[in-house]
């Protein structure tokens, strides 16, 4: 029998379908599905794998566990061992239960560093159980699961690359070693325990630079003012049309103010200059390039891109979307790719580009390994899910428009001279779309102006006017910039970038899009950067990221490079701990800066404030005794009576993300207000205003009141029709919920499955500060 291992259970089954022509049909051993057929050559059986079979792990023993500074230095030299990973008992079983009886071996994962390691993977689980399989294993490498790329990879089967396996092995033991290490030490320095502790990585600490460094510029920059001129003139067709001054920017307010007022009637046309220009299609999509483009044209994330593009792949829609290449090897089918193509409507203007030979686009990069990223299947965008079907409609547009000829504008511009002051007016009108026909994304509309001679008077339309502006800071990095740019200076891969990214969000290093450090972000990046500016920057990371390369290319061996960077980590954690004092009160400031909600509204018109004469703030704060959060204001003390005890519950921090809105409702003026979000799950955030009588909070309970009597009303209507199923496990209870003040409707807190309890009731103080979760006394 013949044992083949993919590595997605979709990738087992469409290879299991073209290779037996069909006949194949799906079996479960321990819950895995195995696809079987059997033909000429004998039995065959085709399994998915789910992803990696084993993770690399510490060491048992407390001198691994316990999270200690003193511990540091023997965490980074431990010898790391291999244990089964989560959940992937039953997929071993399956696979070794099928190795067992199995005279030969295919590896056909996915054909990249990962893909190879996973194939090891797979090798060793196997020889595991049936060490004869050594002699005949091999390995099957293709770039789309269509007939030809999986009937050309199998009957031209090739070795396991362990050079590839051991380069993708050594970023997982370097990634866990200086997680783990940096991660702890920085957690332990910052006393940032439990739940809250500081994550740091390799790749994602000066990831998280890129984006503070263009913070930092932001904040630096200097509002400069300036002032444009604009003036209408009246054209002989009737309307009017609106210039420019020439000087694009007055900084001097006294010279603007004198072009202005020699600014005079009749304007005459001195020059009218047309120029045309080309653009060239763009070049086929790699991985980064189509991060970028997708991000930025569908407004989708680098990292919901990449989803996208592997569920097409997965569906053979499209080729491995893991690649450096742009340029189309020599054998891929690309004609009949397009004939195929175009007989699709949405894609039917590109019939033409049949006509004459087809001459695509190159880019700089070449890998032999894949090709660029291009449609394998033709299908109505229609027939996928909104972003999906956008995602493929995009790369086949993309994919066409590599074939097709320049965009050709043409420009025009008119200088008018009106009383010693040149005026300007400019177009661009679209002479041939080209390339610009299919990929419509690049198209721009076309900016007319009217038809003007040299020579010609013009009366001014109205006085001449003149706007005052200030330079603007830098733009925040866009996720696909920042994708760009961790490419430019070699952080992560083109498989991890995006994932990368999602981490900062989720250690609450970054929020909103595009990304916006927060305090502790910002806090993180300036301490590294001053005491241990090696994991601020992207030199030492690069450098490593290059010496994986060189295990790939056989010229390292796994060994020599973990150990380089475990003597890397612990001069690293060196450098650390002499700045140990300055980096943690540094994380501390910004860490409380982000506990802080916004100003107490109380105290601001009882007229108590710091000592500093800055406003008191509401923030959120750890009860000692319960661990709970709540929000507290800053002008509380535990033995003056006269002193502000507003509080306020809030979501628990481990079951909600909590992430500031406004420091001060804008509706009603008196709390700060938050959005909300249920952690691990989807659905979107919701907005929370601590005060319980603004009317946003209100409107919430109301119509969750509403949600409540609708749902109540269809069982009652259900049960009337006799569909109700058999009573649930336990009777559903009505929360005891005792209100203080017995305000609200009943029917508001009268069911769990109506959302959580968002405390946003106002705690009756009753003694000392313990929060409203703590016991009363
Ligand atoms: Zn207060
Ligand atoms: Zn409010």
């Amino acid at each position: 029998m013949r044992l083949i291992i993919t590595e997605k259970n979709n990738s087992a089954q469409k290879i299991a379908e073209i290779l037996s022509g069909g006949s194949s049909t799906e079996t479960k051993s321990f819950t895995v599905p195995v696809f079987r057929w059997s033909d000429g050559e004998g039995d065959h059986a085709v399994i998915g794998t789910g992803g990696h079979f084993v993770e690399r792990a510490f060491p048992e023993g407390k001198e691994y566990k316990q999270w200690k500074l003193d511990l540091i230095h023997g965490l980074v030299d431990a010898p790391l061992i291999t244990q089964p990973s989560d959940g992937k008992k039953n997929v071993i079983k399956a696979v070794q239960k099928e190795a067992k009886v199995a005279d030969s071996l295919i590896i056909g994962t996915d054909f990249d560093r990962e893909g190879e390691l996973i194939g090891l993977e797979a090798l060793e689980v196997c020889l595991a159980v049936n060490p004869d399989l050594e002699k005949d294993f091999k390995r099957a490498r293709y770039s789309a699961l269509t007939k030809e790329e999986i009937e050309g990879a199998f009957s031209n089967l090739d070795d396991l690359s362990y050079p590839l396996a051991h380069a993708a092995g050594a970023r997982q033991d370097i990634d866990l070693i200086w997680g783990a290490a940096f991660t702890r030490a920085v957690s332990l320095i910052a006393k940032a325990y439990g739940a809250n502790f500081l994550s740091v990585g390799r790749v994602q600490s000066p990831t998280l630079g890129l984006i503070v460094e263009r913070e930092l510029e932001r904040r630096a920059h200097v509002y400069k003012p300036y002032w444009e001129l604009y003036a209408k003139f009246e054209h002989p067709s009737g309307s009017s049309f609106e210039t420019h001054h020439a000087t694009d920017k007055f900084w001097d307010k006294a010279e603007a103010d004198a072009a202005l007022a020699a600014t005079a009637a009749p304007g005459l046309v001195k020059a009218v200059t047309s120029r045309k220009n080309t653009s060239k299609p763009p070049t086929p999509y790699n991985t980064n390039s189509f991060q970028v483009d997708a991000s930025s044209r569908l407004g989708i994330t680098p990292k919901q891109a990449m989803n996208y593009a592997q569920d097409l792949y997965d569906d053979g829609f499209i080729s491995y979307p893991r690649t450096d290449n742009t340029i189309y090897p020599d054998s891929l089918p690309l004609e009949k790719t397009i004939a195929a193509l175009v007989k699709i409507k949405d894609f039917a203007a590109a019939a033409p580009l049949l006509d004459a030979p087809l001459k695509p686009t190159q880019g700089k990069k070449f890998d032999a390994a894949h090709p660029p990223i291009y449609p394998t299947h033709a299908l109505y965008p229609s027939a996928l899910d909104g972003p999906k079907a956008r995602v493929y409609e995009l790369i086949v547009r993309r994919f066409l428009a590599t074939f097709s000829s320049p965009m050709i504008t043409e420009s025009t511009r008119a200088d008018i001279e009106a009383g010693g002051e040149t005026y300007f007016v400019r177009g661009k009108v679209v002479l041939d779309p080209g390339f610009a026909g299919i990929y419509t994304y690049a198209r721009s509309s076309d900016e007319e102006i009217p038809a003007l001679e040299e020579g010609q008077e013009l009366a001014l339309d109205g006085k001449p006017w003149m706007v005052d502006k200030e330079t603007q800071p830098p733009a925040r990095l866009s996720e696909a910039k920042l994708v760009q740019m961790m490419d430019e200076q070699g952080l992560g891969t083109k498989a991890t970038r995006p994932d990368i990214i999602q981490k900062l969000y989720s250690r609450k290093y970054v929020r909103n899009h595009p990304p916006e450090p927060t305090a502790t972000g910002m806090a993180m990046y300036e301490a590294f950067k001053e005491y241990v500016p090696g994991m601020a920057t992207s030199e030492m990371t690069a450098t490593l990221e290059a010496e994986m390369d060189q295990i790939a290319e056989s010229d390292l061996t796994k060994d020599t490079v973990v150990d380089d960077s475990r003597k890397l980590v612990h001069s690293t954690f060196d450098d650390l701990m002499k700045g140990e004092e300055a980096l943690s009160k540094i994380i501390w400031a910004g860490m409380d800066k982000d506990r802080i909600l916004g100003p107490c509204i109380v105290c601001k018109e009882a007229g108590r404030t710091k000592e500093d004469g800055s406003p008191n703030m509401l923030r959120i704060i750890r009860a000692k005794k319960s661990g709970k959060s709540f929000v507290g204001c800053s002008g509380w003390t535990a033995d003056d009576p006269e002193a502000c005890d507003q509080t306020f519950p809030m979501p628990q921090p481990n079951f909600y993300e909590v992430t500031p809105l406004e420091e001060n409702c804008s509706i009603c003026h008196r709390t700060p207000r938050v959005n909300v979000k249920t952690r691990g799950r989807a659905g979107r955030p919701w907005k929370l205003c601590f005060n319980d009588d603004c009317p946003t909070m209100i409107e919430m309970r109301e119509k969750k009141a509403e949600r409540l009597a609708a749902q109540e009303a269809k069982k009652k209507a259900d049960e009337a029709a006799g569909k109700t199923k058999t009573k649930a496990k336990g009777k559903k209870k009505a929360p005891a919920k005792k209100s203080p003040a017995k305000k609200r409707p009943k029917t508001v807190a009268a069911s769990k499955s109506a959302g959580p309890d968002l405390g946003t009731r106002r705690v009756k103080k009753a003694g000392g500060r313990n929060g409203p979760g703590a016991k009363k006394s």
